[in-house]
């Protein structure tokens, strides 16, 4: 991390010369916010959301903010929220102020923020730009009904703009509950300045007075989210695309409170390799899941930074600090990014090849702690397992793999198909019963390979009769780890017995 700090310092720099040379008051830092709904475990479009806007700010040497929008009292939840800054933990980012490092400008978590925001719907209801709205479900779904059937956008029409103040002010010493509504400037077209979809317009007619402030007094996303980048100081708004449709109406906001606006990029969504939108029907959706299928961090760091991103050159396996020293938004492709499981699996075994062993079985220890074969991997001494886990390594594409390759080490083979058929060769049941002879307690893979060498020799055999058949003999399987470092885990009585039982089927 030393140099990553070292990196991002001399980015901060040198982004400050070239804002100096900008002219215009262009000095501040970019500031970014991650700003997730607690309301499920975080996905991999949250994920990949939350990493654009760490990158930005890294490259920059800006500053992350990690605010927690709970203002959907239903579905929101403080697991998720645990569980949401532990996958964004786990993925490698880190934020200088927020839910749970604090900071100057929280709280951090929007339901402990009300009073901030009722200030703001305050002022907007003495100004006039917004207005108490009384109309029950029952009129509102009527009036969608009847706009629809016109062949119109459903959006509200107004009814209660002109209430009086007096009127409001009875019908709540009555009981009522209103909400209440932002009023919409009419004939206007709102601009989004988009850093990644270019210019995008909204006419202002399209859009009917929305809600900022719910009967309960809790604000709506698209006001509560205003009032927070605002005064959080996010200079930069990087989010979904999902929420270009909600950005006229925060530009409103913006706009009807004096505020500056931020400039947005909307990062497009992601699809399945169906080119559908990603759902579980294409398989994990949430972050963890691939923690738990095996995938290292770093994989997915470098994984989600190439969804939608690229780099100039042709590499594609790059470090947290080379990605962040090349991400820019104005590489950010408009165009969807497709979730490629397999190109995950292979960023996922370059990450495994670059691993020592001794890393490599600390990183499968839990793995095959979970698994069936814990107690007779953990059996075998610390030479062994190395000779276990270096013999596996280039067959594991995720962590999870570790169980079956353990199997092969150590659940009784199955004879099947083609090393059936090879163990039927001529000549393969003396050659069998003459290694089982020779076998030995091996104390590693080169000392199995040299007795095997002086086998093939003694008997006149070329190493294709020898092979194949033992491979067959003491897997069940033509194709496999090492046989080497196999015979080197089993020892003579294991290797013995697998032999014995290959005959035995003949
Ligand atoms: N809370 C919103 C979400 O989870 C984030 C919206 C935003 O980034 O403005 O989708």
């Amino acid at each position: 991390m030393g140099s990553l700090v070292i990196k991002m310092r001399k980015a901060l720099i040198s982004s400050i010369i070239t804002r100096c040379n900008e002219g215009g008051n262009s000095m501040s830092k970019l500031k970014v916010r991650f700003a997730p709904s607690p309301t499920g475990p975080l996905h991999i479009g949250g994920a990949r959301s939350a990493l654009f806007n760490y990158l930005a700010a890294a490259h920059d040497g800006g500053e992350m903010v990690l605010r927690i929008e709970d203002t959907d009292l239903e579905r929101s939840k403080r697991e998720y929220e645990d569980e949401i800054i532990k996958s964004l933990r786990w993925l490698g980012l880190e934020w200088s102020e927020g839910i749970d490092v604090g900071g100057d400008n929280g709280p951090y978590r929007q339901t402990e923020r009300l009073d901030i925001y009722q200030q703001y719907i305050d002022k907007l209801l003495k100004s006039g730009q917004a207005y108490y709205c009384f109309c029950t479900e029952a009129e509102l779904e009527a009036e969608r009904q009847e706009l629809l059937s016109r062949g119109e956008l459903p959006r509200y029409l107004g009814k209660c703009r002109s209430l009086t103040g007096e009127e409001c002010e009875t019908r709540i010493k009555q009981g009522e509950k209103p909400v209440v509504r932002f009023r919409v400037p009419e004939n206007r077209v709102y601009t989004v300045n988009d850093l990644v979809r270019g210019q995008v317009n909204f006419e202002s007619s399209n859009i009917g007075d929305f809600i900022i402030a719910k009967s309960d007094g809790i604000p709506t996303y698209n006001f509560a989210v205003v009032i927070d980048d605002n005064l959080m100081g996010i200079t930069d708004v990087i989010r979904a695309e999902e929420h270009l449709s909600n950005t006229p109406r925060q530009l409103m906001i913006y706009e009807a409170l004096g505020f500056d606006t931020p400039r947005f990029a909307h990062i497009s969504l992601i699809l399945g390799e169906d080119h559908q939108k990603m759902s579980k029907r294409h398989g994990a959706t949430s972050l963890m899941a691939y923690r738990e299928m095996g995938y290292l961090p770093e994989a997915m760091f470098n994984f989600l930074a190439l969804m939608g991103w690229s780099p100039e050159g042709e590499e594609q396996i790059l470090s947290p600090e080379q990605i962040i020293q090349a991400f820019t938004l104005d590489r950010v492709s408009k165009s969807p990014a497709v979730f490629d499981l397999d190109k995950l699996n292979w960023i996922n075994q370059q990450y495994l090849k670059q691993k020592t062993s001794g890393e490599l079985l600390d990183l499968l220890k839990s793995f095959i702690e979970q698994g069936p074969y814990a107690e007779p991997f953990f059996s075998l001494d610390a030479a062994k397992r190395n000779i276990l886990v270096e013999a596996v390594r280039d067959y594991l594409v995720g962590l999870t793999d570790i169980t079956k390759y353990l199997e092969l080490f150590f659940a009784p083979p199955q004879y099947e198909g083609e090393a059936l058929e090879v163990l039927q060769h001529e000549g393969v049941k003396p050659m069998l019963e003459a290694f089982a002879e020779q076998a030995q307690d091996f104390e590693n893979p080169d000392q199995a390979k040299q007795v095997i060498k002086a086998f093939i020799k003694q008997n006149g055999l070329k190493p294709k009769d020898v092979y194949m058949p033992l491979r067959s003999a003491l897997t069940g399987n033509i194709h496999g780890p090492e046989l080497n470092s196999l015979l080197c885990i089993w020892g003579k009585e294991e290797c013995r017995n697998r032999i014995n039982r290959a005959l035995s089927l003949r």
